[in-house]
């Protein structure tokens, strides 16, 4: 395994939407696995495809007892809406700030073999998924930052 170098906020690859998997090939199984020691090396919960470069719709996440690797990810459905603050190993910390994310959601993917799989998230599992899968279309978490005169308490 090795560890990739991560892309900044400023670098035009965040700002590109990833492409759909479609080899599954050893070479995706060793980019998945340098995703997840380059996200762990970094103390991340996630790594998606684009911040090492690489614009294929992959992600990383370990949260937990969860550890996913999503190829091809898709928000089946969601519900409930949470605030939660967000950081990400490609922005400054300085700039980590409040995101509105489901509750919940149902997420479909498939695995470095091509196998689909389906599951549910909920709380700050699918918090890491929503930002995860933002990137893969070129969305970062500051875009959506919500400033505090904006939460109403
Ligand atoms: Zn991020």
């Amino acid at each position: 395994m090795a560890v990739r170098n991560i892309f900044f906020e400023g670098d035009p690859i965040l700002r590109k939407k990833a492409k759909e998997v479609t080899v599954f090939d050893e070479r995706l199984g060793v980019l998945l696995d340098d995703m997840f020691e380059t996200m762990r090396v970094n103390g991340g919960v996630g790594l998606a495809g684009p911040q090492v470069g690489i614009l294929k719709r992959v992600a990383v996440i370990e949260y937990g007892d969860d550890k996913l690797e999503l190829v091809n990810p898709k928000i089946l459905s969601q519900s409930g809406s949470v605030i939660g603050l967000e950081g990400c190993l490609s922005v400054d910390h300085k700039k980590d700030g409040k995101v509105i994310r489901p509750q919940e959601l149902t997420l479909a993917y498939q695995d470095r073999h091509g196998a689909r799989h389906e599951r549910k998230a909920e709380g700050w599992l699918a918090r890491i998924v929503c930002h995860e899968l933002d990137h893969l279309d070129g969305i970062l978490f500051i875009d959506k930052v919500i400033k505090d005169e904006k939460e109403g308490e």
